[in-house]
């Protein structure tokens, strides 16, 4: 069985089809993408179909935190990642399975109604206060998994490999929560293989915390164990996020951490380096040539006060760049695309920073930001969309033309006004492989999310 769309503005990797018809069969996949109207019923869409986005990094509970910790005292006058680090670590002490998945359903439900279809989940809380093992090895991971079942959000788990307190470091009583064994990491990165029987929409990858929380050897076994059951899978792991970072990696191995990737491990298409915000000269070279993924988390990188990344200078390179919502003070794919093009803007102080002239073409930013990073985020999480193409996972987004972002413009500029300009979210539909999980902006199960996350907070709070 398969349905025909008629989208009255269907984007396409080198422009848009209007009206663009779209086949999707049974299982989700786009049949066939083009101008023809092919035989058989049509069901009209009007407005602006786009791809779904993947968000290349979050970490779901951190949502729990976004708007506490904006506040300093005279004992902490001075904030900054570590100090937010503190306040973050006194959520996972308080962290139940129950809380997990309850604040991954609002997370995800978020994601989809601003027009993201999957996620890469950075997760890293895998074990009871004091580090003991849940009954199922597999327990927060699970939740994880069912939050995006619920909710229909694509999902790569990246479960996170953690072992140390900083180099050479022990690790803190919170940390114990998030460490194993490379043996015991590789078997959970197998359990969790399995549960892609259950769940079509479900990639697993591996993730190193950082290079202070995973030593080389440890590293370099965990790369191999994860290779050996799939040669492709993707590899994450947060990079350069502070001087700090850059500092401590640089005394303790002798190289700045993507220096030190590109010398030790190697990179590769199939990486993603979150944040990677100080880079060198040679690293953005080198890093860009590999065909790795910076992956941006602009509104987290700002509220944590990191720095700017060199977009233009890695964008000229060549270089692959996505965007993660991290820590979630935002869950907006405009939001995020906007502060990464607008705070370049005033750092530069002038307009259109990452898009070039070219001879003969209007190029323009927000279609250029909205492009590169589906391709990035498609790149990292493997989901097997990112394209409205034939053979592709049919995720598809329908931005309402009646919204007061988007009146008065035509599919040359939609893509401007949503991601550069205006407050209101003009998602309105979301398909995620075929099937329709927001409709009119909302979705079918929004109120129970809600209930669920309102008694999570209140746990969360009185506890
Ligand atoms: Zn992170």
């Amino acid at each position: 069985m398969t349905t025909i769309y008629e989208v009255e503005h269907l984007h396409q990797p080198n422009g848009w089809l209007s009206p663009g018809y779209l086949e999707v069969d049974a299982e989700g996949v786009i049949l066939s993408v083009g101008a023809v109207r092919p035989e058989g019923p049509v069901k009209r869409l009007s407005g602006f179909g786009v791809p779904g986005l993947s968000n290349l990094h979050s970490h779901a509970f951190q949502r729990s935190l976004a708007g506490h910790t904006e506040f300093v005292t005279a004992a902490r006058a001075e904030d900054n990642l570590w100090t937010w680090r503190e306040e973050m670590y006194r959520t996972v002490d308080r962290l139940t399975p129950e809380a997990y998945e309850a604040i991954a359903a609002l997370v995800y439900m978020e994601m989809l109604q601003f027009g993201m279809t999957a996620v890469c989940e950075f997760h890293y809380v895998h074990h009871q206060a004091g580090g003991k093992s849940y009954v199922n090895a597999a327990e927060m991971s699970d939740r994880l998994i069912a939050a995006a079942s619920r909710t229909g959000l694509g999902m790569t788990i990246l479960p996170v490999l953690y072992a140390h307190g900083g180099i050479g470091k022990p690790v803190l009583e919170t940390q114990k929560r998030f460490v194993h064994s490379v043996d015991g990491y590789l078997k959970l990165i197998e359990t969790l293989r399995e549960r892609r029987a259950a769940h079509s929409n479900l990639q697993v990858g591996l993730a190193l915390h950082s290079l202070r929380a995973v030593a080389p050897d440890e590293a370099r076994a965990a790369l191999a164990g994860m290779r050996a059951m799939d040669p492709r899978a993707r590899l994450h792991i947060h990079v350069s996020e502070t001087t700090h970072e850059v500092e401590e990696v640089q005394a303790g191995l002798g190289a700045r951490p993507v220096q030190w990737l590109l010398d030790n491990v190697g990179l590769g298409s199939e990486w993603c380096l979150v944040h990677a915000t100080h880079l060198d000269d040679s690293e953005i070279a080198g890093a860009a040539a590999s065909g790795a993924v910076a992956g941006l988390c602009p509104l987290t990188e700002a509220t944590m006060g990191d720095g700017f990344f060199p977009l233009v200078e890695w964008h000229a390179a060549g270089g692959n760049w996505g965007i993660g919502t991290d820590s979630h003070y935002s869950t907006s794919t405009a939001e995020e695309l906007r502060i990464l093009e607008c705070g370049k803007r005033l750092e530069l102080r002038r307009r259109n920073v990452i898009a070039r002239p070219e001879a003969g073409r209007e190029i323009h930013s927000g279609r250029l930001l909205f492009d590169t990073a589906l391709a990035g985020g498609e790149q990292c999480s493997a989901q097997g969309g990112g394209s409205l193409v034939a053979g592709r996972r049919a995720d598809l987004v329908m931005l309402d033309p009646d919204s007061p972002v988007l009146l008065g413009h035509g599919p040359d500029t939609a893509l401007d006004a949503w991601i550069l300009s205006g407050t209101r979210n003009p998602v309105r539909d979301v398909m995620v492989a075929g099937r329709w999980v927001i409709q009119g902006g909302r979705h079918a199960d929004e109120d129970r999310i809600l209930n669920d996350y309102r008694a999570a907070m209140s746990r969360l709070k009185t506890k």
